[in-house]
């Protein structure tokens, strides 16, 4: 999950995902004065009194839709009168919001022990599925899965990610799901990551895998980020595609198995090789 960018916090210390390893994350973004949102925050509340000290750590992040919302005097005043005790913090230049992608209010993102998002709904309701999943990712905590955290996602070490469609479909987004478990093959130039420049790895979106790094990234036209190789031959997988009457090398990740996209042979040196993927199929951060 991106790092939550800087802001004002009320009712805690300032937190970072880095921080809250090992810990379920729910964030929640929402302004105060919005009626949807309102509508959630006794189930959110609920969720952090029940499960804070089980291993839960509820975030508001207050993402304002008027100028007036950006207001300490009135964030406090509305936390206040809303009786929020669980920590918010302020993303009045919606930073967090737009690495989050989000783009309505109320949106939940739940992120697991190991930072990695599990779970994202946008608008009022489907609590049920909500406390299932942080049911289900509290009972992560604690058993030897733990050791996926951080270094876990470099190398692949032979121990698969295996769900059902079932169980994919509410941790990734249609599109995501679309591409990733359909094989399906995003519109050229439309993808987040086509021109995308900054320094940084490109992980698998379905299990957090390494997969690129910035510095094999070349502009190769297509209007699909391209590649010359991956950071470790073993976190991808290849396997011929005879989709569409032609013979094409497809690119697994090996961990979850997910479609990322296709090889051809056309690359820049060194390898002469050319990687090319779907935005949707990657999640790109940043190095510090
Ligand atoms: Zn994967």
């Amino acid at each position: 999950a991106p790092p939550l960018a800087e802001g004002k916090w009320i009712n805690s210390e300032p937190l970072t995902l880095q921080g809250l390893r090992g810990r379920v994350t729910y964030l929640e973004f929402w302004t105060y004065s919005c009626y949807n949102c309102v509508n959630t925050l006794p189930t959110v509340k609920s969720f952090d009194k029940r499960f804070r000290d089980k291993g839960l750590t509820v975030i508001g992040i207050q993402s304002p839709e008027f100028e007036r919302e950006k207001l300490m005097e009135n964030i406090n005043a509305g936390v206040k009168k809303l009786e929020i005790n669980y920590p918010v913090v302020t993303d009045n230049e919606m930073k967090s919001w737009n690495a989050y992608g989000v783009n309505a209010w109320p949106t939940i993102v739940i992120v697991d022990k190991a930072g990695l998002i599990r779970y994202r709904h946008v608008g009022e309701g489907h609590y049920d599925m909500q406390e299932k999943v942080i049911r289900t990712l509290l009972a992560e905590l604690g058993t030897k899965a733990a050791a996926v955290a951080n270094s876990g996602d470099d190398e692949f070490n032979g121990e698969k990610v295996v769900k059902t469609e079932a169980e994919w479909k509410p941790l990734l987004t249609p599109e995501a799901y679309h591409v990733l478990r359909e094989e399906g093959t995003e519109r050229a130039f439309t993808g987040e990551y086509d021109n995308n420049k900054a320094t940084g790895d490109y992980h698998c979106a379905a299990c957090h895998l390494k997969l690129f790094s910035s510095k094999t990234k070349f502009d190769s036209g297509t209007g699909w980020p391209s590649f010359y190789q991956p950071i470790n031959a073993k976190n991808i997988a290849e396997k011929v595609d005879k989709a569409f009457g032609a013979v094409r090398t497809e690119i697994e990740c090996a961990r979850c198995g997910s479609h990322l996209g296709h090889v051809f042979d056309d690359g820049p040196k060194p390898t002469g090789l050319r990687y090319c993927m779907n935005s949707v199929a990657l999640k790109f951060e940043a190095s510090n």
